[in-house]
């Protein structure tokens, strides 16, 4: 993803883009289901059967067959989907709900289908088996985030098997390549055809909108920012020679003091308005003294809320690959590292004239991927919506705004200027691991949550 890219206006819809008009089997149309969250759970476990793994750039499986069965279920339900392929077998779905008022302006939900890899063996249920058991779905995807694909399907078949409309036009996406780099998928939607986004103002999707209990509080955080992603290669220069004669300017060791430099600076903290909204009304109602001067003692004091802000006070530089020599008794002229460094909204000038003095003058940088930090209204109608739409299911619900230590296809969709907000509603048992669970082993959702969070989206997308 680049930080800007230039959009045409008004190009139209050509290409490997197709109306869709296939009928899959198993759907559950001509059912007569009417309310949003009737059949929500099977809607997870059959996309979850659908294999989409993504392995990374450009090695996928799985997404046509996903996206067709996606496509089928809309069009059971007398919609339009369009399928869009960016290349042989890399589907997007989308589809416009037209509004009733035509003057509003439109709302995105973009939900992803592919997965991050799966290794059977470290799993207790097949992960690709979609299990419905003990009152939860299992599998690959189950919270990121086929739980969401499968919610919006619902809501959008319940509203027409009951002829509703929403007031706003709403345009659904479901997308390949997240989990690599959305080249494939939201990235490349919205450099080959923004017009199918035309007039959305704000767009949701994954990480945020669950509920999170902390001390009898029910917190729903909605993420409203993200960092933003700047990977670096680094290179370190010296002088070759024989490993048995070592000399003061060795490339390995340049590199290695430069990233002992990295590891133990200590970045400021950056307070940003949502963090510092994240922090204030997390405190306030957990009757946490916040002060905003030490933010570390306060996120101490925050206990498990405030590991949910640790990545987002601060920048942080990670070195995650190593690779220098080629043989034990030779001195390699250079030594190279890749950094993962994420910096928070209007900091990232800071970040890497920061990284320069700590690299010292023997070792270069190159940028590999520079994606700036994204952030979304937090006092604004659309946040108070969402929270409103959770608190109809839940009156206790605590809705507060946080940022993203990484980040999602919200950052592509940003280009469009489209403000994005991580709103994917769950409610979770208390102590229900759900962040160790995305990526993780065992991956589960349960079914009463999926049900709550299409009752919530249905009341945010028809009165939004
Ligand atoms: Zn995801």
């Amino acid at each position: 993803m680049q930080d800007e890219a230039n959009v045409s206006e008004g190009s139209n819809v050509t290409g490997t883009d197709e109306a869709y008009s296939h009928t899959s089997p198993g759907t559950a149309a001509g059912t007569g289901t009417h309310r949003p969250e009737d059949g929500v759970e099977d809607l997870c476990a059959r996309l979850i059967r659908f294999d989409t793994t993504n392995r990374g750039p450009g090695d996928s499986v799985g997404e046509r067959e996903a996206a067709e069965y996606v496509a089928g279920v809309l069009t059971d339900a007398g919609l339009s989907p369009t399928l869009l392929e960016s290349a042989p077998r890399r589907a997007n779905v989308v589809v416009r709900i037209p509004g009733t008022d035509p003057a509003a302006e439109a709302v995105l939900v973009h939900a992803h289908l592919d997965v991050v890899p799966a290794d059977p063996s470290e799993w207790s249920v097949p992960p690709f088996a979609g299990e419905i058991r003990d009152g939860l779905v299992w599998g690959r995807g189950a919270v990121d985030m086929k739980d969401m694909c499968a919610m919006v399907l619902a809501v959008l078949r319940s509203w027409s098997a009951a002829g509703l409309r929403p007031r706003r036009d709403i345009v659904v996406a479901f997308v390949a390549d997240e989990e690599a780099h959305g080249d494939y998928g939201a990235s490349w939607l919205v450099d080959e055809h923004p017009d199918l986004f035309a007039g959305c103002a704000i767009g949701i999707s994954e990480s945020g909108g669950h509920s999170f209990d902390v001390d009898g509080v029910r917190l729903y955080p909605v993420a409203a920012a993200e960092r933003g992603t700047i990977h670096l290669r680094l290179t370190a220069r010296g002088r070759a020679g024989h490993g048995s004669r070592p000399n003061p300017d060795n490339a390995v060791v340049h590199l290695a003091h430069a990233l002992a430099r990295i590891a133990a600076y200590e970045w400021p903290v950056r307070l940003t308005p949502t963090v510092r909204a994240y922090l204030e009304r997390t405190g306030a109602a957990l009757g946490v003294d916040v002060d905003l001067t030490d933010v570390d003692a306060t996120i101490g004091r925050l206990g498990k809320a405030g590991a949910l802000a640790t990545a987002t006070v601060r920048a942080t530089a990670t070195p995650t690959m190593l690779d220098a020599g080629y043989k034990i008794n030779v001195i390699p002229g250079t030594a190279h590292a890749n950094l993962d460094g994420r910096a928070l909204p209007g900091t990232e000038q800071e970040f890497l004239d920061t990284i320069d003095e700590l690299l010292g003058p023997h070792v270069e940088r190159e940028t590999l991927d520079y994606t700036e930090a994204v952030s979304a209204p937090i006092d604004s109608p659309w946040f108070e919506a969402m929270a409103a739409a959770l608190r109809t299911q839940d009156p206790d619900a605590v809705v507060v705004p946080y940022c993203m230590g990484g980040g999602t296809d919200a950052k592509s969709f940003a280009r469009l200027g489209i403000a994005g907000y991580g709103f994917s509603p769950l409610r979770l048992p208390v102590d229900f691991p759900f962040r160790g669970l995305a990526h993780g082993v065992d991956e589960r959702v349960p079914a009463d949550g999926l049900r709550f969070g299409a009752r919530v989206l249905d009341h945010f997308l028809r009165t939004v």
